[in-house]
């Protein structure tokens, strides 16, 4: 476990993520804007030490919890990743429901982190659980199509606009299934994904852009064999440099988020997917966009609110409120080439699909989130919600005169230590100064506010109340206050 008197690291930084701002700062000099893109750091030091002693002060339950949990569990925790969050021991949860939970120490949080978007429609909502409620008790998984699978189908595609679809069990598996469908129906080996990616434990799509050159992302463990062979990364944004990575018809699919959220977050350029829709087709390169976060966007996701019709389409996490499913969706034609590539195949295991997938808790699920949900009402006004959010953190930076910038995807947001919006994952990545994004977290949670541990990123959901997004704004605005102080 962290020792308790430290902060923990909180994320495994590429070695590119160190770089320099100092060409940033000159032109914000030169430009006269605000410049103020770190505090002082003795004074972030001190602020730290405090805010790690309220937080033990505060969570004797949990840090019992955790002790007890190393017993069992490898780092203490379900899944190493539950360790990540900035705090000097794990929060355990005793419930959630709708914007709130509440830890076993009987503090209550406003969760703008929402399982990182599976609970981008508030946790547990009630047209969710009785849907799973009244499913769960006429059988669980029957290897069998589900009597509601036609409903499904007619849903899924007046949300999303793509006729055809599987199901898998989470946005992984779709990702890794729909490029080996890919690979099959194109003969070709080759993908194309953007630096700074992210589409769940995909071995093919760990390549990173190291100093302008390809290379395994360092982080990865156990991983055997070279991942540069079949993958090529090219920076988000550079036409130029997507082009050039088709152009030898070798590519099988560009495999992408409309924006990148995985890296801070980074919006593609006016009339970008237009561009590389083009370029997609002109090359014979398949174009699957991963709506998986993106869906923050609106109903039926970026590429549909954006009028962009990509080949495949991936969806995971909130499609079931945070049941384990993901499905894909594609084109009749891509279809038609799928069913003609397994028809074509030796008899036998496909590599695509597990046991699970397509049960009929999945369906309900997402038969409940496409009726109830995932409706352009709850979307409309749950981003005004957002918007709320996106504007106090503005303010509050402003007032700090910190250098910052707030990028929104309708319900999801991110600040970002840096005054542009950057247009790629290396511009993101020099904007991350992790002791910063630690303290911030670990003060708002002291404050009742809990955000994603991935970056700086923030979630809104329909039961976000403006009591929600005052208690947020406000122990924002008193962090920077501190932090802005003179040492
Ligand atoms: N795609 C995207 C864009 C993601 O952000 C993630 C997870 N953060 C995934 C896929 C993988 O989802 P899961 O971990 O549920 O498989």
């Amino acid at each position: 476990m962290t020792p308790p008197n430290t902060l923990p690291r909180s994320r495994v930084r590429d070695a590119a993520a160190k770089r320099s701002n100092a060409r940033k700062l000159a032109a914000d000099v030169a430009a006269d804007r605000p410049t103020r893109r770190l505090p002082d750091a003795a004074r972030l030091k001190t602020i730290a030490e405090r805010e790690v002693r309220r937080f033990l002060d505060n969570h004797p339950e949990s840090q019992r919890l955790a002790q007890s949990a190393q017993a069992h569990f490898l780092f203490g925790v379900p899944m190493h990743w539950m360790q990540d969050w900035p705090m000097p021991t794990p929060v355990f949860v005793q419930e959630a429901h709708g914007a709130h939970l509440r830890c076993v120490d009987g503090i209550d949080y406003v969760d703008f982190c929402l399982g990182d978007t599976a609970a981008m429609f508030g946790h547990s909502p009630a047209s969710l659980t009785h849907a799973i409620a009244h499913e769960s008790a006429r059988g669980l998984s029957l290897m069998m199509p589900d009597v509601e699978t036609v409903a499904v189908g007619a849903l899924l595609e007046r949300t999303f606009g793509l006729p055809m679809w599987q199901f898998a069990t989470t946005a992984t598996d779709a990702n890794r299934f729909m490029l080996r469908w890919a690979r099959a129906v194109t003969g070709r080996q080759q993908i194309v994904v953007f630096d700074g990616c992210y589409h769940g434990t995909v071995d093919d799509v760990f390549v990173d852009l190291i100093d302008g050159r390809p290379a395994r992302r360092a982080s990865l463990l156990g991983q055997a064999y070279d991942l540069t062979q079949y993958t090529r990364v090219v920076p988000f944004n550079d036409l130029a440099a997507l082009e050039a990575a088709l152009a030898d018809g070798q590519v099988a699919a560009i495999l992408a988020e409309p924006a990148l959220t995985n890296c801070g977050m980074v919006l593609p350029d006016e009339g970008y997917w237009e561009q590389v829709r083009a370029l997609s087709l002109r090359h014979g390169s398949l174009l699957v966009l991963d709506e998986t976060h993106t869906i923050s966007a609106g109903r039926g996701g970026w590429a549909r609110q954006h009028g962009i019709a990509p080949d495949a389409l991936v969806v995971g996490k909130a499609i079931a409120g945070g049941l384990p499913c993901a499905v894909y969706g594609f084109t009749a034609e891509l279809g038609a080439r799928m069913q003609q590539a397994k028809a074509a195949a030796a008899p036998g295991h496909s590599g695509i699909g597990t046991t699970l997938s397509g049960n009929r808790l999945a369906l309900a699920a997402v038969h409940a989130t496409l009726e109830h949900l995932m409706t352009d009402a709850v979307y409309a006004d749950t981003i005004k919600r957002a918007n709320l959010v996106a504007k106090g953190l503005r303010a509050a930076i402003a007032r700090h005169g910190f250098a910052w910038q707030v990028t929104q995807l309708g319900l999801r947001m991110e600040f970002q230590f840096c005054a542009d919006a950057p247009r790629n994952a290396q511009a993101a990545r020099d904007a991350m100064h992790d002791p910063l994004e630690a303290l911030i977290h670990l003060y708002l949670l002291n404050r009742g506010v809990l955000i994603t541990p991935f970056h700086n990123m923030l979630l809104v959901c329909p039961k976000t109340s403006p009591v929600d997004v005052s208690r947020l704004v406000t122990a924002f605005d008193s962090c920077l206050e501190e932090l802005a102080a003179a040492p």
